[in-house]
């Protein structure tokens, strides 16, 4: 299989630089794959599990929340808000803010603001320990 050149990135710094033969992640429209000679292209991340499939075929997953992918010219760049791979998942940590998010939920009383960020946060803990 042919491979592209990725980048994957977040504010805190550089996670991966190398050849990739597929790039697998949740986009806000939906699930992508971007593989060699893929077209120009820009898309904003959802959050969700995300795969990276190595030249030699290895695959690699992880938990991406949110960012922005892009394809140009042949090389993939992902600039995650955060991007955690499995291996690198605190899975008591996501537990713990598991159990803190349902907690807001079901006590009530939120205010819009409250109940979304709870929301988020529940959201955020169900990808980290969903990633296989
Ligand atoms: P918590 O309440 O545990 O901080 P959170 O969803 O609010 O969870 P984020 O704001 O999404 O956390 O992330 C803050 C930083 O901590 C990011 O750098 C993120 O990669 C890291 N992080 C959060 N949860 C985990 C985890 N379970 N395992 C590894 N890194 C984590």
């Amino acid at each position: 299989m042919r491979t592209f050149p990725l980048r994957i990135g977040t504010p805190d710094g550089l996670l991966f630089e190398g050849e990739a033969e597929r790039v697998i992640c949740r986009s806000i429209t939906g699930d992508l794959a971007v593989l060699a000679g893929h077209c120009n292209f820009c898309t904003a991340l959802g959050m969700g599990e995300a795969h990276v499939v190595m030249p030699d075929g290895t695959r690699r997953s992880a938990a991406c929340i949110g960012g922005m992918l892009s394809m140009m010219n042949g090389t993939c760049r992902l600039l995650a808000t955060t991007w955690e791979w499995k291996e690198d998942i605190d899975e008591a940590r996501a537990q713990a803010a598991k159990k803190r998010a349902e907690e807001m939920l079901a006590k009530g009383g939120l205010s819009d603001k409250e109940y979304k960020i709870a929301e988020a946060k529940l959201q955020r803990a169900l990808v980290r320990l969903n990633v296989k």
